[in-house]
């Protein structure tokens, strides 16, 4: 039997996932020698051995890799025996540019679990984490992921903790953030000036404030969270206040997967998503009540299971099924990180501050997600998906791109892939645009990015896009939903002629006007605008999100003109002041501050405000969701409307308004109003694709994380054998427009366009 020697070449998630212990273990049970590294292009392997030995090694490989691995490709080569004696791990070495893949966090794994209950020196360790679970972006300062380049720099491990990073045989060979009780960081519990580092006594303490109606300020893994009960309407109230937060839902953390089925309706998917070593929140529908403050107006709670040590500790002493577990900040401004500004700020407004002392460099909301169509829907990407690329086939290197305004994610772009930042927010906050400054740093710093080319929306008032013209390279911009369109396009690996369909709230025309219900034909380089919702004036700008009646005043002065006075439809305005109502009705009759839109967002917002749902809202998207949260699923009649290039939903408005008068449902109304919206979706679309013989089409933009639409319209779309693309892993909303704005800067590079 003759022995032969291999290089093997695996790029994708490998490094900081446990990759190069597994592949030694692997190995050594298959008798080969050789050695194992990591380096900036990903993992390398040289096997000595038998033939077939390494045939079964390069077949078991891709079927075992750790849990939060992820392979995109390997590659074998001959190569000439060395002789090696045995199979070992060469350390780091930081050369090339080219880098591979910062792993996400990951959630505690079981056995560490278990091991907190079993290993001496980790009993109710908090910090317990191993090869395959623990902190990892949140802790990185720069690659290659060593423990000297970590916020765990600090800590000097113990001589228990060094044996097991040294011994390759252990489950802990090589994790970063190695630590026990002895050597490791612990939490210190603040209140009314006292502080207790004993954590024994910090959760007994915490369980029983939680219990008696307080707010804890605790620190996760990304950031702080505020905590109380969501069943005692009172705190829940309270911390609205404190938090400035007046009307938009409070996720929480639920003890565990049996108690979430008895609180929440969960299908098999979502289970699988809120299991997964992301531990994303996940949107699901109440079974029982919570405090009616907790998701005003929705029948749906955002929801997560616990993904740090502490987390479990804290439910093994609370009698509470869950616990409020919200971002620690203050209005909008970004999650706070670290301790001192958690005193200061958090302090104020809770009744405990739980600090530890491992400093969180990157910062990382919770990241949230839904699932239809069987499929995960992330809509706010951070924790535990923020760095992860996406892979695209055209070469991306040292492209920035600045993303949009709202639910900002800015994207760089390295060799063939695209990095999308973690969630930054709302730039229009001074807190926000600086961390969103600071995060741009710190990524050119880690994935060794040098920008060549910045690609921006083409609002010129975006604080991102000044962000980008202030840049001292090329650059180019972008209209909003063929952004929109691009990152589905991406997602999906698409680069060819599509027909786009990008329905959300607001974006920059090439006409100067507002869009947002937008037919495209496009492909990565350009597009075309097929057809769009009807233009109606947006009375006062951007100030109508915040009051949605206005949007259903300019939608029935612009269908029925001064006949809105009519017995018909003036009932429907009661409770609007007559003096507001009359300053907006001037605004629309004579043209003052009302540039037009074709925004599906308004739509949604004036249909709900029409339903008397919402007329007021608090926060960005809150009258669309409400509208939804009335809606059923189930197939049922519509209403008529007009696709012509403009669409128009004259019909559709005097039917529901004939329906209201009749005393129809809310419920009933809305519902067919959705079926309405996907079947005009549907409809154009089968004209666009009658003229132009294109048959694949991409969904993206904010509505779209509406279940019902995107639910729906995929379904008619596939009924007349059209090939339908949605996001998935990337959000719908404007925290992936960064991605397709980085597509299209590429695509046109590619054609030396620019
Ligand atoms: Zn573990
Ligand atoms: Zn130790």
């Amino acid at each position: 039997m003759s022995v032969t020697a291999r290089k093997i070449e695996i790029k994708g998630l490998v490094q900081g996932v446990g990759f190069r212990p597994f592949v030694y273990r692997l190995a050594v049970e298959h008798g080969l020698k050789g050695t194992v590294e990591n380096n900036n292009r990903g993992v390398f392997i040289h096997v000595e051995g038998l033939e077939q030995e390494i045939e079964d090694f390069l077949t078991r490989l891709p079927d075992r890799i750790p849990e939060a691995a992820g392979i995109s490709s390997i590659k074998t080569f001959p190569s000439a025996l060395n002789h090696f004696k045995d199979f070992s791990i060469r350390k780091s070495r930081s050369s090339s540019d080219e880098i591979t893949e910062v792993s996400p966090d990951i959630g505690v794994c079981r056995a560490c679990l278990e091991d907190m209950k079993s290993q001496p020196h980790r009993i109710n360790y908090p910090f317990i984490n191993c090869t395959n679970c623990g902190p990892r972006f949140t802790i990185i300062k720069d690659l290659p992921y060593d423990r000297h380049q970590t916020t765990m720099a600090v800590f000097e491990m113990c001589d228990t903790c060094r044996k097991e990073y040294s011994n390759i045989l252990d489950r802990r060979f090589h994790a970063q953030p190695i630590a026990c009780n002895t050597c490791g960081p612990w939490y210190t519990l603040h209140e009314n000036g006292k502080t207790e580092e004993e954590l024994e006594n910090i959760l007994t303490r915490t369980a029983h404030l939680l219990e008696s109606g307080k707010i804890i300020a605790v620190k996760g893994l990304g950031g702080y969270h505020l905590a109380c009960n969501p069943f005692d309407e009172d705190v829940v109230n309270r911390l609205r206040l404190k938090k400035n937060r007046e009307g938009k839902p409070f996720a929480i953390m639920i003890r565990d997967m049996k108690t979430a089925k008895e609180w929440l309706e969960i299908d098999e998917e979502e289970e699988k998503l809120l299991t997964s070593w992301r531990k994303p929140i996940v949107l699901l529908t109440m079974k029982q009540d919570f405090a009616p403050s907790l998701s005003i107006g929705l029948n749906t709670v955002g929801a997560m299971l616990p993904y740090m040590p502490f987390h479990y500790l804290l439910f093994e002493k609370l009698k509470l099924p869950a616990v409020v577990l919200t971002s620690g900040n203050l209005s909008d401004e970004p999650i706070v990180i670290s301790n001192r500004t958690a005193l200061k700020t958090l302090g104020p407004v809770s009744d405990a501050v739980i600090t530890y002392n491992r400093d969180i460099h990157n910062r990382t909301d919770d990241s949230v997600a839904f699932v239809t169509g069987k499929k995960e829907r992330v809509i706010r990407r951070s924790r535990s998906y923020a760095p992860s690329p996406v892979r695209i086939d055209i070469n991306t290197e040292g492209i920035f791109a600045a993303g949009a305004e709202l639910v900002n994610c800015f994207c760089i772009g390295k060799g063939n892939q695209a990095i999308l930042s973690q969630h930054i927010g709302d730039l229009k906050n001074l807190e926000t645009l600086e961390f969103y400054t600071e995060s741009i740093e710190r990524h050119k710093r880690l994935f060794r990015f040098q920008p060549q080319l910045a690609v921006m929306d083409m609002h010129p008032d975006y604080l991102s896009t000044r962000h980008a013209l202030a840049m001292d390279v090329p650059k180019i911009s972008v209209q909003h939903h063929h952004a929109h369109i691009a990152s589905c396009m991406a997602e999906n690996q698409l680069d060819e002629k599509v027909i786009g369909v990008s329905f959300d709230g607001t974006g920059y025309g090439t006409d100067g006007n507002i869009w947002g219900g937008e037919f495209l034909v496009c492909d990565l380089n350009d597009f075309n605008r097929a057809a769009h919702l009807e233009y109606i004036p947006q009375p006062g700008g951007d100030a109508v999100t915040k009051h949605p009646w206005r949007m259903m005043l300019a939608y029935l002065y612009h269908y029925f003109g001064d006949g809105i006075t009519g017995e018909k439809v003036m009932p429907l305005l009661k409770g609007i002041p007559k003096n507001e109502l009359e300053t907006v009705l001037f605004m629309l009759k004579n043209k003052i501050n009302s540039p037009l839109t074709s925004s599906a967002g308004r739509l949604f917002d004036a249909v709900s405000a029409l339903l008397n749902i919402c007329r007021q809202a608090t926060y960005h998207a809150e009258a669309p969701m409400r509208l939804e949260a009335v809606a059923d699923h189930d197939e049922c009649a519509s209403y008529p409307f007009d696709t012509d290039n403009a669409v128009s939903l004259k019909k559709t408005f005097q039917a529901m308004i004939d329906d209201m008068n009749r005393g129809v449902s809310p419920t009933v109304i809305s519902t067919k109003f959705h079926q309405t919206v996907a079947e005009l979706i549907t409809e154009t679309v089968r004209r666009i694709s009658r003229t132009t013989g294109l048959k694949k089409v991409a969904l993206s933009g904010g509505t779209f994380q509406n279940k019902i639409i995107l639910e729906k319209t995929e379904q008619r779309l596939k009924l007349i054998n059209l090939e339908v693309y949605s996001q998935s892993s990337i959000p719908s909303n404007d925290g992936g427009i960064a991605l397709g704005q980085l597509a299209i800067a590429a695509k046109r590079r590619e054609l030396g366009l620019v």
